[in-house]
């Protein structure tokens, strides 16, 4: 069984990318939630489309696994082009961009994930790529060097971040459309649920499935890697159906709480209560304290506490609400009676 920092944490898995391949809805009906951004790109789609233009290029930003990839492949997919995905770390050279581009087919999607990771050479290089559709090829050096532009095909280009924060101005402006993708809410994770309990063929129930939904942290990639693992709990030790009671039971063994936190997410919210008296407590001793990254803290974990109304942002720094506190509070009874039976267990004569 997997460990539970595993099964709530909000990177893509080996494990879930065979899966998400089948759960992937394909078009903007399949796509759940996400109504703003739905609503705004099939007009930019509809009217890119009459004019048989290529789509501006798009700006997705937000968490893991709120589904950035898969609206990339449903905007590819509504369009009716093909979509070429890379990353940023996979782009190591201005030549490798150049490769990828003069590959595509006139109005393809090229999908950058992780697009704050790319290089300087290589996010300079993109700047003429996406303003004229052209690259600057400088071939010889010194005085006999000549620049040649070569034309490429009109392409959209979809980038991802989680890290909003860190792409410098010339980049961002170069975006047609900028979109940030909002946590799920409890019907819609429920939506994504019975969709993926459908295409597994997982005998689910409604009160299962809101189970499921209510501990998925907001994010559709949870939520889906939940139901997979209950199933397997429920195909183990039950008759096979997902229920409330066996989604309860399951969850609680894999160590998910109520709220569907992670450790991180714990330790996080446990530091500003238990250390710092419930805050004010600046970014950066936090991310020390946690020996984290304090954008990373900022933009993925941070944006979750914040949604449930867990912890505040002040202009002196993270403070927990009074419902924040008491889910600190709440666990530590927990454990402290926990620790109180074993003592009591090892007192026996
Ligand atoms: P991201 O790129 O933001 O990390 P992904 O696009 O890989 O997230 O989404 C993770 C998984 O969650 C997908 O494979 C898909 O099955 C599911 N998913 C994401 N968004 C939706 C959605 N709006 N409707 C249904 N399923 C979704």
């Amino acid at each position: 069984m997997p460990e539970p920092r595993d099964l709530i944490s909000k990177a893509r898995q080996p494990e879930d990318e065979l899966v998400e391949e089948t759960l992937r809805p394909k078009y903007l009906p399949d796509y759940i939630g996400q109504e703003r951004i739905k609503e705004n790109l099939s007009v930019s789609i509809e009217a890119a489309r009459q004019r048989n233009e290529a789509l501006d290029h798009i700006l997705l930003s937000g968490p893991p696994g709120l589904g950035k990839t898969t609206l990339a492949h449903v905007i590819a997919n509504e369009i009716g082009v093909g979509i070429r995905v890379t990353s940023g770390p996979a782009i190591e050279r201005a030549g490798d961009l150049v490769a990828i581009l003069t590959n595509l087919q006139d109005r393809d999607v090229l999908f950058i994930d992780e697009i704050h990771r790319l290089n300087h050479q290589a996010e300079e290089a993109l700047y003429p790529a996406m303003e004229d559709f052209s690259f600057d090829w400088i071939a010889g050096k010194g005085p006999q060097a000549r620049t040649y532009r070569i034309k490429l095909p009109r392409f959209t280009l979809i980038a991802a971040t989680t890290r909003s924060g860190l792409l410098t101005s010339p980049l961002r402006d170069r975006f047609g459309i900028a979109f940030r993708l909002e946590y799920y809410n409890q019907e819609e994770l429920y939506q994504v649920v019975k969709r993926s309990a459908r295409i597994l063929d997982i005998p689910i129930d409604r009160g299962g499935a809101e189970e499921i939904a209510r501990r998925a942290r907001g994010t559709p990639r949870i939520a889906n890697r939940l139901l997979r693992r209950v199933r397997d709990f429920a195909q183990v030790r039950k008759d096979g159906e997902i229920t409330e009671a066996v989604a309860k039971e399951a969850l609680s063994l894999l160590d998910v709480d109520e709220m569907g936190l992670d450790s991180l997410d714990r330790q996080l919210l446990s530091a500003v209560v238990l250390k710092y008296g419930g805050g004010p407590v600046g970014l950066a001793t936090l991310a020390a304290c946690l020996s984290e990254d304090p954008g990373t803290i900022e933009d993925v974990y941070e944006p979750y506490l914040l949604q449930i109304g867990f912890l505040e942002r002040t202009p002196r720094g993270r403070s927990a609400t009074p419902l924040g506190v008491e889910y600190v509070l709440k666990g530590e009874a927990g454990r402290q009676e926990m620790r109180a039976q074993q003592g009591r267990l090892f007192d026996r004569p």
